[in-house]
């Protein structure tokens, strides 16, 4: 059977299985040239095709080359969703997205422990063009209302929170938004689409860091926003004018990337929890946030939610910030450095990177303690990773 000729094959091609999905969907028919590995298209214009729809013209500024085309497909298709965007990065898919949806005057409800990035857009540099905001708790949806006001047009929210792994009521966020006529969006990000998918549980619009697990090897900055078409096409539009487009080198390292998503996710969940139980164990340690252990707050609902508990956690030591950072200092394996998502465990104190910008009594009540350490998984074997914090561990 020859895949070239495959149109009618392609049709009946099995693709139930997001891991099938993520090899096949979206991928060109027929191949171009044969190529089995999507080629680069390193064209900033593409000849005119007749037409006279600006947006009907091929420009890497309008996101609609080929290897644009093929992870649009392919991000809609893992997400059980309408339609798909890549962007220039994380940060470049939430301000295409919010200033889309927003107009001067109109406000937005969000969680309150948001990424650093979007809670400070949202607190500052939003609040100069008129989009104003108002904060709740997630996990405390009798709240929201009073947060209601006429002007306010979107319900935003992350499946999993930084640093502390809280999950929001993510089905009561859907209720409430659509019972308001709300417009609601989730940062996928942390739970990537192996352990949820956002358009099944009602939400518009999912937003994605794809820098972190979709793209997965720490080697590019990328983002994505998937979700309900007509929304995507809007922001699609005011995309090509705010100028956040993703190069087409970075698809293809982003497409590529997201080949392996669901053998690297499951693993990273298999050896985050490996490590939350190792730890949670240990007398040196006197917290340890993983949704996945049952003494974590939001363990039920991150249970019901969610096909896996992700590939990060936090905890913190008895011996406070002198002890962490000794730790961090000890350990061989993961590396110390902000981000996530990547093949290589890497460790970070939040106070002194992402949330180094909030200021520490703020920090404090919302329990992000000076010594509190995040760690996201990578892809090393689970037994040297538990090897490596036993002797840290016993060092400090
Ligand atoms: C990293 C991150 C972002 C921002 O993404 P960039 O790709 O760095 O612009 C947004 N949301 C979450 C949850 C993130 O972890």
């Amino acid at each position: 059977m020859r895949r070239e000729n495959g149109g009618m094959n392609a049709m009946k091609r099995p693709m139930r299985g997001i891991d099938t999905r993520l090899i096949h969907a979206g991928e060109p028919e027929p191949l171009i040239e044969g190529a089995v590995s999507m080629p680069i298209f390193q064209s900033s214009t593409f000849a005119y095709r007749g037409g006279t729809d600006y947006h009907a013209l091929r420009y890497i500024r309008l996101s609609n080359t080929p290897n644009h085309d093929v992870l649009h497909r392919k991000l809609a298709a893992i997400e059980n969703a309408e339609a798909a965007l890549v962007l220039a990065s994380g940060m470049a898919a939430v301000t295409s997205t919010l200033m889309t949806l927003m107009d001067a005057g109109e406000r937005m409800i969000a969680q309150d422990c948001l990424y650093g990035g979007t809670h400070d857009l949202m607190r500052h540099e939003f609040q100069r063009f008129g989009l104003g905001v108002d904060f709740v708790d997630g996990g405390a949806p009798e709240s929201w209302a009073r947060a209601l006001t006429p002007k306010t047009r979107v319900f935003y929210v992350e499946t999993i929170s930084n640093p502390l792994m809280r999950v929001a009521d993510l089905r009561a966020a859907v209720s409430f938004a659509h019972a308001h006529g709300l417009i609601a969006i989730v940062d996928n990000t942390f739970a990537s689409p192996i352990n949820f998918r956002p358009a099944d549980a009602g939400f518009d619009l999912s937003i994605h860091s794809a820098t972190k697990y979709l793209g997965g090897h720490s080697d590019i900055v990328a983002g994505a926003v998937i979700g309900r078409a007509e929304l995507i096409s809007r922001i699609a539009r005011t995309a090509a004018h705010l100028g956040g487009s993703l190069d087409p080198h970075a698809c293809f390292l982003m497409h590529r990337g997201m080949k392996t998503l669901g053998v690297r996710v499951r693993h990273q969940n298999r050896t985050a929890a490996a490590i939350a139980r190792s730890l949670s164990g240990h007398a040196k340690i006197l917290k340890v946030n993983y949704p996945g252990l049952e003494s974590h707050p939001d363990h039920a609902r991150a249970r019901e939610l969610f096909d896996g508990f992700g590939g990060m956690l936090s905890f913190e030591m008895r011996g406070g910030v002198g002890a962490a950072d000794t730790l961090i200092a000890n350990l061989t394996l993961p590396i110390s450095a902000p981000s996530l998502g990547g093949v290589e465990s890497l460790i970070t104190r939040p106070a002194t990177t992402s949330h180094s910008g909030m200021p520490r009594a703020d920090r404090e009540r919302a329990g992000i303690n000076d010594g509190l350490i995040r760690l996201s998984l990578g892809l090393e074997s689970a037994d040297d990773l538990l090897e490596d914090f036993g002797a840290a561990l016993e060092a400090c």
